[in-house]
């Protein structure tokens, strides 16, 4: 097996596929420290965290953190079920609640250690033999290690296709269908067309599952989401959202109709036989979801989206003909997700390694992260950069743009 595992780790070698871990040795923030896998420390300029509200190092997150180190110890000590559930989780999922159906508690919560199992815990406890799962070919590895989990038969759809879907849920066989997609799409940056799957989940008569993971805290009133951004609600809509990134802390959660959480509790596997998070945990996320909801998150939003913008206009200046020569493009997003899609893995890693010579950290994307062909840079950007940072890694990005 080693020889094999060997020879396998040099094809990815030879193919610009091997990645390699950083250690930051700061905080997550816009200025880190960091050292890479040959031992090099350096200072960087950062635009990969999904911390879009620069809420992770903030100071009233630190002391509630610690605060609830104070209140309930490091450690749950068991699973929900057991006697790890503790009235931190309770309280955020109250708080959750609370602030996702502000119309009144129509909504349910169900809290999660992490994003991932939130999706394992969902599709294999919905997507039974009886089940098929809807699926769009960009959505997250843990969407489509959740449907390849579930007993349910899985149909992968075309990014956005909702022609092709319509016409394959409408020769559905199965009595149950779930449309599963992320709310906003982590690689590309771009929204579901969330009203029409919406529509068609309610002509036929599916239940739509969106992972919002990062949607939730940034977009919509009070950062209550993609629904919210669109102005839906619905019962047929299952959100699932992380709290690991605008909301700057750790975990996840699932708001749906009581009765699919009640399911959960009894059958979701990713739920039940896991330790529940520290409860110190849920404890920061609930002062975090206060940060969010208050003027604090308003101006965080308001500031980010300038940044988007200020981005967005900068790119075609800057890099103008490099775009057109070279058939780069900048992925039609509205998000702090901005990819710059240059296509083939090695020009990514060349941009990414001239971006950092000169101290900035911008991550290039491969496949199998990306389909072949359309490596890119994942830029994303934070309100916690300043105008500054966009305009410095603006000029970087012409110059690394030139030598490539
Ligand atoms: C990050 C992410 C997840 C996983 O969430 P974690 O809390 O990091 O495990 C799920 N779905 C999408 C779309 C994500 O981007």
């Amino acid at each position: 097996m080693l020889k094999y595992l060997e020879q396998q780790l040099a094809e990815r070698d030879a193919q610009s596929l091997r990645r390699h871990r950083r250690i930051a040795e700061t905080a997550c923030a816009p200025q880190q420290t960091v050292t890479s896998h040959d031992g090099q420390r350096c200072e960087l300029l950062a635009f990969c965290s999904n911390d879009y509200l620069g809420l992770s190092n903030h100071p009233l997150l630190i002391e509630a953190l610690a605060d609830g180190a104070r209140l309930y110890g490091a450690g749950s000590g068991a699973s929900h079920l057991i006697s790890g559930h503790s009235r931190a989780h309770a309280l955020l999922e109250e708080d959750l609640a609370e602030m996702l159906s502000p119309q009144g508690p129509e909504l349910n919560v169900l809290t999660f250690c992490t994003g991932y199992m939130a999706n394992m815990a969902l599709l294999t406890a919905l997507g039974d033999a009886q089940t098929t799962i809807y699926t769009d070919l960009l959505n997250h590895a843990s969407l489509i290690d959740g449907a390849r989990l579930a007993r349910a038969a899985v149909f992968t759809y075309p990014h956005n296709d909702l022609v092709g879907l319509e016409r394959r849920i409408a020769g559905c066989s199965t009595p149950r269908k779930l449309i599963v997609t992320d709310g906003v799409f982590s690689m590309d940056g771009d929204l579901a067309h969330l009203p029409e799957l919406l529509a068609l989940a309610e002509r036929h008569d599916a239940y739509l599952v969106v992972d919002d993971a990062h949607g939730f805290g940034v977009l919509g009133a009070q950062g209550r989401g993609v629904p919210s951004h669109f102005g839906l609600r619905s019962e047929r809509m299952i959100c699932m959202g992380t709290l690991g990134k605008a909301a700057g802390v750790a975990g996840a959660f699932v708001a749906a109709h009581r009765t699919v959480i009640d399911w959960l509790v009894q059958s979701a596997r990713a739920y039940i036989y896991t330790t529940a998070s520290p409860p110190a945990v849920a404890h920061a996320v609930s002062a975090s979801l206060r940060l969010i909801r208050a003027e604090e998150g308003e101006w965080r939003r308001r500031h980010l989206a300038e940044l988007v913008a200020a981005f967005r206009r900068g790119v075609p200046e800057v890099l103008g003909d490099l775009l057109s020569t070279r058939g780069w493009r900048l992925a039609p997003s509205q998000t702090a997700i901005q990819p710059l899609i240059v296509g083939s893995s090695e020009q990514a890693l060349a941009m990414s390694a001239a971006l950092e010579s000169k101290g900035l950290w911008v991550p290039a994307i491969r496949p199998p992260t990306v389909p072949s062909g359309s490596a890119r840079l994942r830029i994303t950007l934070s309100a916690a950069h300043g105008p500054g940072d966009v305009e410095r890694l603006l000029s970087a990005l012409a110059w690394a743009g030139k030598g490539i």
